[in-house]
């Protein structure tokens, strides 16, 4: 899989306390990455270290293979958009004297692609309108299209719906999906919310007290939350016979435990197994929401 970022045994140490410890991740290119972490977990430390406003104290990362030591960093860091906490807007001039002001600092030559931008984040009305009379949405949104200056091909969004009104959450949603399906933009996300996250998201990260607790794929998160039926059998291998003739989609969770996906009569199968020589010693009905997933994840981090 070709990665746009990816990080190593990452660390940053404010004094002794470590903002992020140790820290392995993996951003597919094409992906929606949610970085998913409590207040304090280190998501904003994160990625100012990705933006070069913070120097790790050791470990390293890589933008496009390039690695965060390299003279040519500065290159893959021109790829890449960012919107750090809040927006960096003036609120004195119009959405489209924003956008003119960042192609002048970022050297495009030419104002070309502003209509488009202030179309695409749904800002091409607001004519003579200053940015201090906007509302918190359209300033996320004209944000982004800040951040879309000079077309990257990645972009990271710190928190970008924390505040918005249901509209504005639909609206950046919206923006995201469309950038992402039509041009390929690479996004990593980060957020508290894994429930707004969840209808965007390609990739996860969960991220607690500064360390990566697991990524994991939509596809294997949902799986993962599915409702399945978790048995503990005194003969596994036996068992995912069965599993595999009768076509019951099923996963082994380890040695003895396995999870299944299906509706099944759990008296039907303890009957099927025993002639196998396997019995079912434990069962249990699963379900989980994203969220229960999550609090599950951080709340095992927190006992360790
Ligand atoms: P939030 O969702 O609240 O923004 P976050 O996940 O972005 O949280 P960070 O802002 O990255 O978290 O902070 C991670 C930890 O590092 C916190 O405990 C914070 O207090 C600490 N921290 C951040 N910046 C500094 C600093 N300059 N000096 C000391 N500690 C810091």
């Amino acid at each position: 899989m070709e990665y746009i970022l990816e990080t190593k045994n990452l660390e940053k140490r404010y004094k002794k306390f470590k903002a992020i410890d140790n820290l392995s991740m993996h951003i597919p290119k094409g992906s929606i990455y949610g970085l998913i972490g409590k207040n304090g977990a280190g998501k904003t430390t994160l990625i100012r270290l990705f933006c070069a406003l913070q120097k790790p104290t050791s470990g390293q990362y890589t933008i496009y293979g390039i690695k965060n030591t390299s003279k040519e960093i500065t290159k893959a860091r021109k790829r890449m958009g960012a919107i750090i906490e809040t927006p960096s807007v003036h609120i004195d001039m119009t959405a489209r004297e924003n956008l003119m002001e960042q192609s002048k600092i970022i050297g495009v030559p030419s104002y070309d692609g502003v209509d488009e931008l202030l179309n695409l984040v749904g800002l091409s009305q607001t004519g003579k309108k200053k940015v201090h009379n906007f509302s918190l949405g359209m300033k996320q949104r004209l944000g982004i299209a800040i951040a879309l200056v000079g077309n990257p091909d990645f972009l990271i969004l710190d928190e970008p719906i924390n505040g918005l009104d249901p509209e504005g959450i639909i609206d950046i949603r919206e923006i995201i999906l469309r950038l992402n399906k039509e041009n390929g933009i690479t996004f990593l996300i980060s957020s508290h919310y894994l429930d707004e996250l969840s209808k965007i998201a390609t990739h996860y990260g969960f991220i607690n007290k500064g360390r990566m607790i697991q990524e994991i794929s939509k596809e294997k998160l949902e799986q993962n939350c599915k409702k399945r039926i978790e048995i503990k059998v005194s003969n596994a291998k036996e068992c995912v016979k069965y599993l595999e003739q009768s076509n019951i989609p099923y996963e082994v969770i380890s040695d003895n435990v396995i999870n299944i996906y299906d509706k099944i009569n759990i008296s039907e199968l303890a009957i099927s197994l025993s002639k196998r020589d396997c019995i079912i010693n434990e069962f249990h009905e699963k379900e989980e929401t994203l969220e229960n997933y999550y609090i599950n994840l951080v709340g095992g981090e927190d006992n360790v």
